[in-house]
């Protein structure tokens, strides 16, 4: 759509998307004395960070692992507040329970030392051995990485050299990062079971770890450096983002969606929402998934960026969020039931399309805390199975969802767990494909899978003046704090051209 010349643009950043990336850009602008307008089209903040209803209260029905809290220390610092001042936050002792038959439990510890010991007893000690040398081997990887890609501008592998360094590349180097997750992890761990465990950290940002890169253990870094619960569920870290960037003096608008941009020549001038309404801008920075800005919405197809292709998309999932009885297994807050043949998952999600028979099970039970004791017998849970991102073109019938929901059962039971739901609602593939247009149900954007993945997602700054991109599909990537640090970087992107003119 083109602008009227008469119209004067107003001098403003217009934010499409309250999720992690939209609410810390309006953040980090608006504490810089931006003008910025942020708009939503949930009548809530927060994005895939939801909560559904229930007669316990909210239950956590999207992100439940709260990681790299510095990321957050530094968003909230900006605005003269302490993170902590704004939210109530616990450091968790135990980072998560897993647990692969009816055997008994293992528990990774935020205590290094306690998790030596354990794997120590109930692994071995070649084991307790590898699991030292893959923490060292993690941290360097996080460490050679965290200033030169996750926090910065994206770089072409080039840049990223000779942001690294000589030194760190031929560390880097040495630990074989072009080698996959799964593979670089015999390196370590002689029991499997090990290498499912820390393999599974590719599935936090939607990858199967059979693909994606070594360098991926950087993620099992993140944990150990602190894994944090917040009192109240993960909502309310949306909910105290959106107060701040209030307080600050952006204005946020929600139950309004963005239809299209608003183009003057070949430069972003403002949006138009679904109401038909004009709101113009110098700057418009779009913080939903990629592959929802087709040329119809951008108003060009001069620079506009690619769409994800359905086969390089990341993971989706299949989640339940209940109110239930637990019984036969001492719950963590955060608790793994694996699957016996983990290969076999991804190749049916990846390969085949189709959701797993066997799956691993993530459930969250957001009522425990460290303890994992209980004040009423009926609590919250969320369980999470991985699924492919086909939910625009395939949606699970009642049938479909029952079979998978006694397959997620199962997994369970084989691990001691029953449980009795109450009330339960299902989100599958094309529900997240409805809430998160573009997307086909995939989470977080185009999966990880070879080193160049991370090259190939979009920075902050597009080729179409006046357009900028921030969120889980863009760099540096998906999960709550790396949305976050893209919403930054887009932020500082903005102020650092806006300066320019
Ligand atoms: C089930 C689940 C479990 C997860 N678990 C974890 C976890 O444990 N730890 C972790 O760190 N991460 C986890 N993640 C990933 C994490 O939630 C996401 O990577 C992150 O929240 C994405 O933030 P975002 O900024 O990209 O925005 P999104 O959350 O994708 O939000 C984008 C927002 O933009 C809005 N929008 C889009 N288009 C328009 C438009 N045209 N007009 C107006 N508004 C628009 C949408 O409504 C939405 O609110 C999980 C995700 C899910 C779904």
């Amino acid at each position: 759509m083109k602008l009227d010349p008469q119209v004067r643009i107003q001098n403003r950043t217009i934010i499409i998307g309250a999720g992690m990336a939209g609410l810390a850009a309006a953040i980090s602008l608006a504490s810089s004395g931006e003008n910025a307008l942020l708009i939503e089209r949930q009548p809530y903040p927060g994005g895939k960070m939801r909560e559904l209803p229930s007669a316990l209260g909210g239950i956590d029905s999207g992100p439940t692992v709260f990681t790299m809290k510095y990321v957050f220390d530094e968003l909230f610092r900006k605005t003269g507040k302490s993170f902590e001042q704004c939210l109530d936050l616990k450091k968790a002792k135990t980072l998560a329970r897993h647990a692969w038959d009816d055997s008994g439990s293992f528990d990774l510890h935020a205590s290094k030392a306690e998790t030596v010991d354990e794997i120590g007893t109930f692994f071995g000690r070649e084991c307790a051995e590898g699991f030292q040398t893959f923490c060292r081997d993690s941290e360097n990887i996080f460490n050679s990485l965290k200033d030169t890609f996750i926090g910065a501008s994206r770089p072409s592998p080039l840049q990223l050299g000779s942001r690294v360094g000589l030194l760190n590349v031929r560390k880097l180097w040495q630990l074989q990062p072009f080698t996959s997750l799964m593979g670089k992890l015999h390196a370590y761990f002689p029991d499997p079971r090990l290498r499912q465990l820390f393999g599974r950290y590719a599935t936090y940002v939607g990858s199967s770890p059979y693909k994606a890169p070594a360098t991926l253990m950087l993620i099992a870094h993140v944990e150990q450096e602190g894994v944090w619960f917040i009192n109240g569920g993960m909502h309310k870290l949306a909910q105290a983002m959106e107060m701040l960037a209030e307080e600050q003096g952006a204005e946020i608008r929600q139950g309004e969606t963005v239809a299209r941009l608003l183009m003057d020549r070949h430069k972003v001038c403002g949006v138009v929402t679904d109401k038909g309404e004009m709101l113009t801008a110098k700057r418009v920075l779009y913080c939903g998934d990629i592959s929802a800005l087709s040329e119809e919405f951008v108003g060009t197809s001069n620079g506009t960026p690619k769409p994800v292709a359905p086969a390089e998309r990341s993971l989706s999932a299949i989640t339940w969020s209940m109110e239930a009885k637990a019984e036969g297994f001492p719950l963590h807050q955060h608790n793994v039931f694996f699957s016996q043949d983990y290969r076999e998952e991804f190749d049916s999600i990846f390969e085949r399309g189709y959701a797993p028979t066997q799956p691993t099970v993530y459930m969250c039970a957001q009522d425990r805390g460290d303890d994992g004791t209980l004040s009423d017998p009926t609590e919250r849970l969320m369980c999470l199975i991985n699924s492919p991102a086909n939910g625009d073109v395939n949606r699970l019938n009642e049938r479909e969802l029952e079979q998978c929901q006694r397959n997620m059962t199962r997994s369970l039971s084989n691990c001691g767990l029953n449980i009795t739901p109450h009330q339960s609602a299902i989100t599958q593939p094309s529900d997240f494909e409805n809430l998160f247009p573009g997307s086909g149900g995939a989470l977080y954007g185009r999966a990880s899978h070879g080193w160049m993945a991370s090259f190939k997602r979009e920075g902050a700054k597009t080729k179409i003046p006046g357009l900028y991109l921030a969120g889980g599909s863009v760099h540096p990537g998906a999960g709550v704090p790396m949305a976050t640090l893209s919403g930054m970087i887009a932020a500082e992107q903005i102020m650092k051209d806006h300066a320019l003119t």
